[in-house]
Order: C-alpha cells, then structure tokens, then sequence
C-alpha cells in the first residue's frame, strides 16, 4: 500500500472524528451559503472531509472581542475549501492561522518609492493574506456575503485566492499552474481581459465586473475567483476565456452544476 495514501486515510479518519458534523447540521449549513448551491451529494461529501482537515489544522481566531461560534467555524472553513474541493487541502499548505475581526480594519502598512522614501500607507480592509502569514477576515463582510448572495462579492474566497496565488511567491495573479494547463494561455488571456477592464474604466463605461480588481494582477485574479463561483454566468458571459482558463485550474464548472441544478429542479 502506497504510505502516503494511508496517511492521508489516517488524517482525514482522525479529522472526522475530532470534528464531527452531524448530517442535518451539514446539510442547514450548506443550504445557507450560497456558493455551494449545486454541488452534488458526492461534492459534498469531499467538502466536508476537507472541512474537518481544514478546522484540524488551521486556527480561527477571532479578535477585538469577536466570539467565534461554531457555526461560524463552519461557515468559514466551507466557503474557504470550495476553491480547494478539487485541488487538496496542501494548496493551503505553509501558514495556519485564520484571524477574524468584527469589522473593516485599519491597516497601515510601509510603502517605498522609487526615490527610497518609505511611507504610511493606511487602508479600510475587509480581508488580507500575507505570504506565510495569517489571513485575515472581517466577520460584518463575511455574514453581508452570506445574507445577500451578492453576484461577484465573497471575501472569503477572494482572500484564499490570494494565498493559492502566494503558492509560487509574491501574489501576482499567477498560482503554480497544473502540468496540463499553458502558462502562455493564462498569461495571454488574463492579461487581456485586465486591459480591457483598465481601458473600460479609462473611458468611464462600465466595468462588468468590480473595478477593484483593476488595482493590481493580483487582486484581478482574487476578484475573478469571486465572480469564478459566485457568478459563473456572468463571468462566462463577460469574458469566456478567463472562465475556461480558471475552470482548469480550479478543476470545477460552477456554472454547469448551477445548470444542472436548475434542469433537476
Ligand atoms: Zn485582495
């Protein structure tokens, strides 16, 4: 028997165990999030493994006063392994604290110029990852997620983009690719649908999707990930070829399972 693989079976075993989650609570709390909706029995069977591993090696830690609950836990850990459903739990690998404020933050962070001049930078955030660090959340962002299903908006997911795009350095919009995909192909095609987004918003039309992600390559990526499972549709119908590279990475189609979802019911 190939070690690993029982490794794996003991740590996923001892995971469940030590953090069980009954079926009728699994099934509520799925129901509720709504980037979930479709996934099939056999997804999320795999979510849930992935939920227990994550709980067992991440710490969520909420701060100023926050009282983490259980079933916020859950919330966190289900929406944070969507991405991963299909990639494992080591593409989280390398930091292990999830910290969770109540609110927006302050942060200021130093910025050099070219002249060598370091300066305070002070931003209003509702998450941050840092490369080997923490990632950080606001639960009021979080639960706004939750309660309005907003097309585009999940600052969960959005942040662990971030870390899956740290997983080869600097978050710069490019993760380790998969030995099947071309680096060239996502390059080429990422590239062009930022210009495009830049240039649309140069010119005051509107932007289709959260001109946030215009800031930098990095938050592209962070906010297509958002749209990738939060409005498949939409980021289908607004730019196909980014959908089809994020659908080989992230080895999922949010929107088929939506449709199949649909044609069932
Ligand atoms: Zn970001």
């Amino acid at each position: 028997m190939n070690p690993f693989h029982w490794w794996g079976r003991w740590r996923l075993r001892r995971a469940l165990a030590r953090h069980p989650l009954p079926a009728a609570e699994w099934h509520r709390l799925t129901g509720g999030i709504g980037c979930l909706h479709g996934l099939s029995a056999e997804e999320k069977a795999r979510l849930r493994e992935r939920v227990a591993v994550f709980l067992e090696h991440k710490t969520l830690n909420g701060v100023q006063g926050l009282e983490l609950t259980r079933t916020m836990r859950l919330q966190i850990a289900a929406q944070a392994c969507l991405p991963i459903l299909n990639l494992g739990l080591d593409y989280y690998a390398g930091w292990h604290e999830v910290v969770v404020y109540p609110d927006s933050f302050r942060v200021r962070h130093p910025i050099s110029d070219d002249s060598g001049v370091v300066s305070e930078h002070e931003q209003i955030l509702s998450g941050e990852a840092w490369q080997q660090g923490p990632l950080i959340l606001a639960w009021s962002d979080i639960q706004r997620d939750l309660d309005h299903h907003e097309p585009g908006s999940n600052v969960i997911i959005h942040e662990f983009a971030h870390k899956l795009d740290m997983l080869n350095g600097r978050a710069n919009g490019m993760p380790p690719l998969h030995a099947d995909m071309q680096p060239k192909a996502w390059s080429d095609t990422l590239s062009a649908a930022y210009q495009a987004l830049q240039d649309r918003l140069e010119h005051h039309q509107r932007a289709g999707i959260n001109p946030y992600g215009a800031t930098s390559p990095a938050e592209f990526f962070a906010v297509l990930s958002e749209y990738f499972f939060t409005a498949p549709h939409q980021l289908l119908h607004d730019c196909p070829e980014v959908y089809h590279q994020l659908r080989q990475y992230y080895r999922q189609d949010p929107l088929a399972r939506l449709n199949h979802e649909a044609r069932v019911q």
